[in-house]
């Protein structure tokens, strides 16, 4: 395995990234204000120019353009995001994830119900 004190590749970056993009979804506001939606906006748009993996970069600019980011509130950015996620793990030959909101809040909010991770 790669060295943990080593920079991060693009798996490790890759992981790091949905991570923090998916928890972030998964806390985003019911009803967002319209600063809450625009700040998100701008982060997600400036991913395609700063985002430190080119050709990672390019690819979801691309989808963006196709399917733009749906900020309206919660849920609709929490689906709209797996569904982004989706079409790099399709591209990469990984397997699709159910993005319906109770398997999303399972993976990056609440956690199973046998309450295995705490
Ligand atoms: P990851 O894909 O990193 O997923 C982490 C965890 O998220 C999974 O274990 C799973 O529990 C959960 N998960 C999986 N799918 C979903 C989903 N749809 N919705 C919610 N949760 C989910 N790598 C490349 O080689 N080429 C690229 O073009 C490329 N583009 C990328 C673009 C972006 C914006 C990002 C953030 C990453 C990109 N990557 C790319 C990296 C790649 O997506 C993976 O992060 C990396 O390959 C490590 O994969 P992994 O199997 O550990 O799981």
């Amino acid at each position: 395995a790669y060295p943990e004190h080593c920079p991060p590749d693009v798996e490790r970056l890759g992981r790091s990234t949905w991570t923090f993009l998916h928890t972030t979804a998964a806390y985003f506001p019911e009803r967002p204000s319209p600063g809450q939606r625009a700040n998100m906006l701008l982060l997600l748009h400036a991913l395609p120019t700063l985002y430190p993996c080119g050709h990672c970069a390019e690819h979801l600019g691309r989808e963006m353009e196709r399917r733009p980011p749906d900020v309206r509130n919660r849920v609709a950015l929490s689906r709209w995001l797996c569904e982004t996620h989706n079409e790099v793990n399709e591209r990469l030959g990984k397997e699709r994830f159910d993005c319906s909101i109770r398997s999303l809040d399972e993976r990056w909010k609440d956690g199973p119900s046998d309450g295995s991770c705490g």
